[in-house]
This record gives structure tokens, C-alpha cells and sequence, in this order.
């Protein structure tokens, strides 16, 4: 997979270099290229945002630079990227999408800063591009670098190769719809707790009972609304929600 990131603070970005990322980039697997926004500006200062048609505090990031870099990063006559913008009006970030956008060949980031992208960048882009703006929740950052950064780990751990063990993948948190259940490591006791019997006791039907009974029970209490979105059948004549 390719990915570009436009941004105007480049470091932010350094931990993209890191763990299973970066091992993914080693081998090849992801072709991530950070862009400095301000190798598009226009003017001797490098201005990259101005004041806000309207009025009100703030800045708001220009178009030009927006321009520029979509001249050069994507050709007329070439393949699209689809164009990934991070902001607090986006659609939330969640498994699914990650999956959605881990079946493309190519992902092109622009980080906002100030109070945002000037409209017509995105209007631009859509013409050409699919647009999609992302959100990491009812929150507001500073800007879309860490943004960015989730969502990468997000859509790359799904890509084939990266993770270490795909297995990984398979009963986590929000891929069959449940939370995972709790998971433990040595020692057996510490600090006075123990580890549930169960999970030391090598029968794989009785830990596979006790996790699933787990998800569900853990699922009940902390997200709801997750269950009541299972699609049917999800849950077989087994699973008794405590
Ligand atoms: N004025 C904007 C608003 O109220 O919707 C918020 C701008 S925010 C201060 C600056 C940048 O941070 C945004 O352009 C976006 O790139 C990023 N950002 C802020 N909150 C975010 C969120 N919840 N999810 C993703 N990106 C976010």
C-alpha cells in the first residue's frame, strides 16, 4: 500500500518509522512518504493559513498549498489516491472503515491545523478523488497528525504481513462485534490475584467457553449498543448474557 501524508509539522510523524510499521516499510509492504505542506506555499513567508472569511478567532489553512500538492502528488493523466481528512465533523473512525480503506492501493492524509482546511480543497479533491473525512471521536485536537498516526495503525496492522501473527486479527475487539475478554500473562498469582483457573487448565473448549462468556459479559456492561447491533443469529443458544 502507498500512503502520502501532507502536513505542515512532518516530525510529528517520526513514529511512523517505528515497530511493525516501519518493519512493514523495511520490507516493503508500505511505501509512506510525509510531505512539508509548505513546499506548495506561494509567498516568501511559507503562509500556509489566513483569517477566516466571516469573521471569528482563528486561522484557517489556505488552498494554494492544498493545490499545489495535489498537482504534483497526483497527476492528471495517473491513478488516484482516496483522499483521507482527518477533523471532528468526520465519520467516526471504527473497524470497519479501517477494512474499508486497508482494500486500497493507495492513501493519500491531509492533516488540518488552526480551524481547518479551507473548504474548496475538499470540494477540489471530491472532484476527482473520494473524499473521506475521519473522526477519532466527539473531541477536538490540535490538528490531524495523531489522527493520522491511528488511523495508519488502524488500516496497516489489517494489511496481509504486517502483524506477526494474523491470528491476531481474528478474536479481537470489534471484529466479530464484541469486546475481547480479559487477557492474562505469567506469573500464575500476583499481588494476591490469580489468574482464572480456566485459562490454566489446557482445555481449549472450556477457555474458548470461558472468553466468549467473557466478551459477552464484558460487552453487556461497557458497550451496549454493540450487542444491540449484532446482526442475527450472532449468538447462538449457548451464549446467556450475564
Ligand atoms: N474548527 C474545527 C471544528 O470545530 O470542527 C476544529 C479544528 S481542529 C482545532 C484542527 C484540526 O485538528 C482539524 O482540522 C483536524 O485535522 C484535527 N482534528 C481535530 N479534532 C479531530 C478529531 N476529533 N478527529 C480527527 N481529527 C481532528
Amino acid at each position: 500500500m502507498r500512503i502520502d501524508v501532507l502536513t505542515i509539522f512532518p516530525e510529528y510523524l517520526a513514529p511512523l518509522d517505528l515497530s511493525l510499521i516501519g518493519r512493514a516499510r523495511q520490507h516493503g509492504l508500505l511505501d509512506i512518504t510525509v510531505h512539508d505542506l509548505r513546499t506548495w506555499t506561494v509567498d516568501v513567508h511559507r503562509t500556509v493559513d489566513d483569517t477566516p472569511y466571516g469573521g471569528g478567532p482563528g486561522m484557517v489553512m489556505r488552498p494554494e498549498p492544498w493545490g499545489g500538492a495535489f498537482d504534483q502528488l497526483v497527476p492528471a493523466d495517473g491513478p488516484v489516491p482516496r483522499f483521507v481528512v482527518p477533523g471532528p465533523a468526520g465519520v467516526p473512525l471504527t473497524q470497519s472503515l479501517a477494512a474499508e480503506l486497508a482494500a486500497e492501493p493507495w492513501l493519500l492524509f491531509g492533516c488540518g491545523r488552526y480551524e481547518g482546511i479551507d473548504q474548496r480543497v475538499l470540494d477540489v479533491a471530491a472532484e476527482r478523488m473520494t473524499v473521506t473525512e475521519v473522526s477519532l471521536g466527539d473531541v477536538v485536537l490540535f490538528g490531524g497528525e495523531v489522527a493520522v498516526l491511528a488511523v495508519v495503525e488502524a488500516v496497516t496492522r489489517l494489511l496481509p504481513g504486517v502483524l506477526g501473527n494474523a491470528e491476531s486479527l481474528l478474536e479481537e475487539s470489534h471484529t466479530g462485534g464484541l469486546l475481547e475478554a480479559p487477557v492474562y500473562t505469567k506469573p500464575a498469582e500476583w499481588r494476591g490475584r490469580a489468574v482464572p483457573e480456566v485459562l490454566r487448565s489446557g482445555d481449549h473448549g472450556k477457555i474458548a467457553r470461558w472468553r466468549r462468556d467473557q466478551a459477552l459479559i464484558r460487552t453487556a456492561r461497557r458497550r451496549p449498543d454493540l450487542l444491540s447491533a449484532l446482526p442475527p443469529g450472532t449468538l447462538d443458544r449457548t451464549d446467556q448474557l450475564a
